[in-house]
């Protein structure tokens, strides 16, 4: 299990971030979500606990998902992500909490309904697809109970909806990677689920196709209208497919919102440091500034900042894109470069600087500085930037 600790805020400060995340839940009403926020919650979890003997693999995990809404469990190995996903499915049973599925209660209350008798449908990591039957009877497999004709129409639509109108016939191995992806969510989306749940679904496919993949199942999920809840340890993944992402650590939801708001807003260190590449500059405020190891800057670039908190230890959340280096004498300087990364149509320095901090910055490939160059920094970010008592 992941042992990172949530940030310890002062009580000030905690007001400041629960006004923060007031903020953002009513920027996150006025999204551009396709999730239905008026209607009751298609999923609801309550306070839903499990143990496996001593190990607390939930822990009060609290959530309701909106009707046509794609929500994404993010987190470290180990957080929690698939035993939620197999809670709400009814492959394990909550030790303490309820779950309701469309507003029947499955789990909890002395009820558990197994999940052959749940309404959802899950697509498998590895896709679970027959070897042996064709793409037609692959997405017709749960559809036993319906005439033949109706069967097929299902079936036709289907094809259509995912793209493979031609493929019918095949078996999974004639099948790409993608093609079998579709081939399973088709499947599970046959039935009409009141919710589909997706276990890793891009982790089977090579590093382009996933990123193809994606806006591809994001495309079908809303075309098809489904309640959708997957889970991924994947932050680019998360942010870009989904609706909302429900950040977890060790067992419990850290932060729930629209992908900019966890992105530009986090709640904890955590959060932070888990979504992209985070470096936290410390700083002292005093008189509307914030003394760093680059300098003073406006304390009122800092979100949600205000002057009670003047005198507070603090640190300042940087993103690789916030900051710019410049080569300087060793007089003048930040810091220095002590690792260069290059990932092709940019460069990410890492720079230590002075004060002890370490930070990292984005440069366009063309700027080119060498290792154990002397440099100062400089605040590009043109957004307000979190920031964490110390
Ligand atoms: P990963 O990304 O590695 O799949 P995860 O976030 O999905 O991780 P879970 O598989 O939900 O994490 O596991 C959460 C915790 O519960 C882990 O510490 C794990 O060891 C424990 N756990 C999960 N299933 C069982 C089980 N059947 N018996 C005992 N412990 C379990």
């Amino acid at each position: 299990m992941a042992h990172t600790q949530p940030v310890k805020r002062t009580q000030s400060a905690r007001d400041a971030s629960e006004s923060l995340a007031e903020a953002n839940e009513s920027r996150a009403d006025a999204s551009t979500s396709t999730a239905d926020t008026s209607a009751a919650p298609v999923l609801s979890l309550s306070d839903v606990t499990k143990e496996f003997g001593p190990e607390t693999a939930l822990d009060g995990v609290s959530l309701d998902v909106e009707p046509g809404e794609l929500l994404t469990f993010l987190g470290p190995s180990g957080c929690g992500k698939t035993t939620t996903l197999r809670t709400i499915a009814g492959l394990e049973e909550p030790t303490e909490g309820r779950i309701t599925l469309g507003g029947e209660t499955v789990s909890g209350d002395g009820a558990f309904v197994p999940p052959e008798r749940r309404d959802v449908g899950i697509v498998f990591q590895n896709f679970a697809l027959f070897p042996h039957l064709t793409v037609r009877e692959n997405i017709a497999f749960g559809l036993s109970d319906a005439d033949e004709a109706a069967t097929a129409a299902r079936v036709d639509e289907l094809l259509d909806l995912v793209d493979l109108p031609e493929h019918g016939e095949k078996t999974p191995d004639q099948l790409s990677g993608g093609q079998k992806q579709r081939v399973a969510l088709a499947r599970s989306l046959a039935p009409e689920p009141d919710v589909l749940l997706l276990d890793e679904p891009f982790s089977n496919l090579d590093v382009r196709l996933r990123v193809e993949m994606r806006e591809e199942v994001r495309q079908i999920l809303k075309e098809a209208g489904v309640t959708a809840v997957s889970v991924t340890h994947d932050q680019e993944e998360a942010l870009s497919i989904s609706d909302r992402v429900a950040v977890m650590n060790d067992g419990q939801i850290e932060q729930v919102g629209r992908p900019e708001s966890v992105f530009e807003r986090p709640e904890s260190k955590f959060v932070a440091s888990f979504l992209g590449r985070a470096s936290f500059l410390e700083g002292k405020l005093r008189d509307g500034k914030v003394e760093t190891g680059i300098g003073r800057f406006d304390a009122v670039t800092l979100e949600g900042y205000d002057t009670v908190y003047d005198g507070a230890p603090v640190d300042v959340l940087v993103r690789p894109d916030d900051l710019r280096a410049t080569p300087a004498s060793p007089e003048l300087a930040d810091g220095v470069i002590v690792s260069r990364q290059y990932v092709g149509p940019s460069f990410v320095y890492r720079v230590e600087l002075e004060s002890g901090d370490t930070v990292h910055c984005l440069h366009n490939h063309v700027e080119e500085f060498g290792l154990d160059e002397s440099v100062t920094l400089e605040l590009t970010a043109d957004h307000p930037l979190a920031w964490y008592p110390r």
